[in-house]
C-alpha cells in the first residue's frame, strides 16, 4: 500500500502533460514499474503523478538505414523485442532489453522508464551506448537531443529538467552489427543484473569496430571508450585481447552492495568481455 496522498493524472496530449509536469513535484509515469516500487519504498513522494501512456503520440517505432531507430517513450519492452529491425541490427540493445524481469514487467515497462529511472543496473542501457544512442527530449520551451553517455550523472540521478520527458530514444544504424549481452545476476529471469555486459561489433566482415559497455559496476552505466580505441584496427591476437580487457576493467569503480561484491564486479568487467569475443567467434583461445 502506499501510504501517502498524491494527485494522478492520465492526460491524452502531449501539451496537457508537459503543462502538468512544470509543477514542482509532478512526475511522468509510464509503466510504474520502478516508480510505483520507489513510492511504496518511500523512496520517492510526488505530490503528482502524470501517466503518459494514454498519449498516443508516444506510440511509435521507425526505422530506415538513413535515419536509424526512433522508438517512442510508450512503447512497452515487450514491443520493442518484437520489432524485426532492432533484433537484425541491434542484437546487443535487444538482448538486453528481453532480460528485463519477467514478461509481465517487460509488458508494463519501457526502455524510456528504464533510462528515466537511471539505474546504474538499467539493461536497455549498455546495448544502446554501444550503438551511440541519443535521448530526445521535450519540454514546453522547445526539443534537445542528448547523446545517452552524457545523460546519466550518477545512481538515479541524470541531466533531465524538471519539465522535460524523454520523448522517444534514437539509435544511429551504422551499419550490420553482431552482438551480445551478457547479464551476471542471483536469480534467472527476475533480478538486476550484479554485472552487464554488452559487445557490439559494427561492420563485422569490413572493419569491425568493437564497442564494449557495462551495467553495474559504476555509478552510471559506462562505455569502454580507451579499450574501444586500443583494439581499433589490431589483430585479436591472445596479448592484445589481454590488454583490451584490462583496459576495460579500467573503466569500471565497482561497489559492494546486496547484489554482489566489489571485488567480483572488478574481475568479472575482465572476464565477460573475452567471453563475448569468444562466443561471437571472434577470438580463439588456446587451452
Ligand atoms: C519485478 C521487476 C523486475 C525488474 N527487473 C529488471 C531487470 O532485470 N533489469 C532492469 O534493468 N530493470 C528491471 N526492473 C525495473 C523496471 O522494470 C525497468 O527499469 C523498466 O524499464 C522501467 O520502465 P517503466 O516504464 O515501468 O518506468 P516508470 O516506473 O514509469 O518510470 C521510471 C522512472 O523514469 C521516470 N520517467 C517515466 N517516464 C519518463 C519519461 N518519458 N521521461 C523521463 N523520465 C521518465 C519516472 O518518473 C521514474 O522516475 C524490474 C522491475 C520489477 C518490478
Amino acid at each position: 500500500m502506499i501510504a501517502f496522498t498524491f494527485d494522478y493524472y492520465r492526460p491524452t496530449t502531449l501539451d496537457e502533460a508537459l503543462n502538468l509536469l512544470t509543477n514542482e513535484g509532478f512526475y511522468p509515469q509510464l509503466g510504474g514499474t520502478d516508480l510505483i516500487v520507489k513510492m511504496r519504498n518511500k523512496a520517492l513522494k510526488p505530490k503528482a503523478v502524470v501517466d503518459l501512456k494514454a498519449i498516443k503520440e508516444l506510440h511509435f517505432v521507425k526505422f530506415s538505414k538513413e535515419e536509424g531507430l526512433e522508438i517512442g517513450a510508450a512503447v512497452t519492452l515487450n514491443e520493442v523485442v518484437a520489432v524485426p529491425e532492432v533484433a537484425k541490427y541491434y542484437p546487443t540493445f535487444h538482448q538486453g532489453v528481453r532480460s528485463i524481469g519477467a514478461y509481465q514487467t517487460r509488458n508494463r515497462g519501457t526502455v524510456a522508464g528504464n533510462i528515466g529511472n537511471s539505474s546504474p543496473a538499467a539493461d536497455s542501457v549498455p546495448g544502446l551506448l554501444t550503438h551511440n544512442a541519443k535521448l530526445r527530449l521535450v519540454s514546453k520551451s522547445g526539443e534537445r537531443i542528448v547523446e545517452l553517455k552524457d545523460f546519466f550523472t550518477g545512481p538515479g540521478k541524470n541531466v533531465r529538467q524538471q519539465g522535460e520527458i524523454i520523448y522517444s530514444i534514437i539509435v544511429p544504424f551504422e551499419g550490420e552489427a553482431i552482438g551480445r549481452y551478457y547479464k551476471i545476476g542471483r536469480s534467472r529471469g527476475f533480478d538486476l543484473s550484479t554485472i552487464g555486459a554488452a559487445l557490439t561489433v559494427i561492420d563485422p566482415s569490413g572493419n569491425r569496430d568493437i564497442r564494449v559497455a557495462l551495467a553495474s559496476v559504476a555509478p552510471t552505466p559506462v562505455r569502454a571508450f580507451e579499450a574501444e580505441e586500443f583494439i581499433k584496427g589490431k589483430e585479436l591476437t591472445p596479448e592484445n585481447v589481454e590488454e583490451f580487457c584490462n583496459l576495460v576493467q579500467k573503466s569500471t569503480s565497482p561497489i559492494t552492495d546486496a547484489r554482489g561484491t566489489k571485488e567480483y564486479r572488478y574481475e568479472m568487467a575482465k572476464v565477460l568481455p573475452r567471453k563475448l569475443l569468444r562466443e561471437l567467434g571472434l577470438f580463439k583461445e588456446a587451452i
